[in-house]
């Protein structure tokens, strides 16, 4: 099985001004854009909790498939490869390491969401990822992505669902891709969009959606903090954290 380094950092728990319950697994979903990935790092940082992007383990996969030109339409060919590699990958709070090597920078491009949403539709690849995200809950973390509530921690103490508007959500997506080398245009990132929701939301096999004990949060014209402020007001409402 990968490996993990969890564990927060002690500087860290030292710093924050709450206490989480014991083993306190918080779920957050949504689609790309929603701001879920920024919000489960600052929710994670603000209570000393791992944070773990399972959407990292779905864009590593379809990033290797192309290296190892395994084809991406075939099943088979790619849980060959997951099962090939899957004693070298490392799943940390900070991100993916392959063979040693920190690969998280090379996952975040829009070519890379793509494949990572077709491997993603693989029901035998979700199941092996399933197991490993659920064997390292088991401490405490922020967990997000498209199927943690209803799927991968349904019994999670507290769940979120973050929606914006599609329009918003291509803009940020936009200026995220942009802040780097990338020169996607907005329409690009539109149309890329579109295609990745219906995939996400249209598969047979954990489909994107939201858990019904979620509580939904519509980030369309919120700032992030307040987003944040949101998600603490409503762990601290059910006394899952306390402030120190
Ligand atoms: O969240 P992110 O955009 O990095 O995820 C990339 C892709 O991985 C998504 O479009 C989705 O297809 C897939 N994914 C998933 N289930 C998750 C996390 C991500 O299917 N829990």
């Amino acid at each position: 099985m990968p490996g993990l380094v969890l564990g927060t950092r002690m500087e860290q728990a030292i710093m924050s001004d709450w206490t989480p319950v014991a083993g306190l697994r918080i779920a957050i979903d949504g689609p790309s854009g929603s701001g879920k990935g920024t919000v489960a790092k600052l929710v994670g940082e603000a209570l000393a909790l791992p944070v773990l992007d399972t959407g990292l383990l779905y864009r590593f996969l379809g990033w290797l498939s192309s290296e190892r030109q395994a084809d991406i339409a075939d099943e088979n060919a790619v849980l060959k490869l997951l099962h090939h590699v899957i004693s070298d990958i490392e799943w940390r709070a900070e991100g993916i390491f392959f063979e040693n090597r920190d690969c998280t920078a090379l996952l975040r491009g829009e070519d890379v969401g793509a494949s990572a949403s077709k491997v993603a539709a693989m029901p035998q690849v979700r199941h092996v990822l399933l197991e490993l995200q659920r064997k390292l809950s088991g401490q405490g973390c922020v967990m997000d992505g498209r199927d943690i509530g209803t799927v991968v921690l349904p019994e999670a103490e507290a769940k979120f669902f973050l929606t914006a508007s599609q329009r918003e959500r291509a803009r940020r997506r936009w200026a995220q891709l942009n802040q780097g080398d990338s020169e996607v245009s907005l329409q690009q990132i539109v149309e890329d969009l579109k295609t990745r929701d219906a995939r996400d939301s249209g598969r047979e096999c954990s489909p994107l959606e939201k858990a019904k004990d979620a509580i939904q949060i519509d980030s369309t014209t919120l700032r992030i903090d307040e987003v944040v402020d949101r998600v603490l007001a409503v762990l601290e409402r059910r006394a899952l954290i306390k402030r120190v």
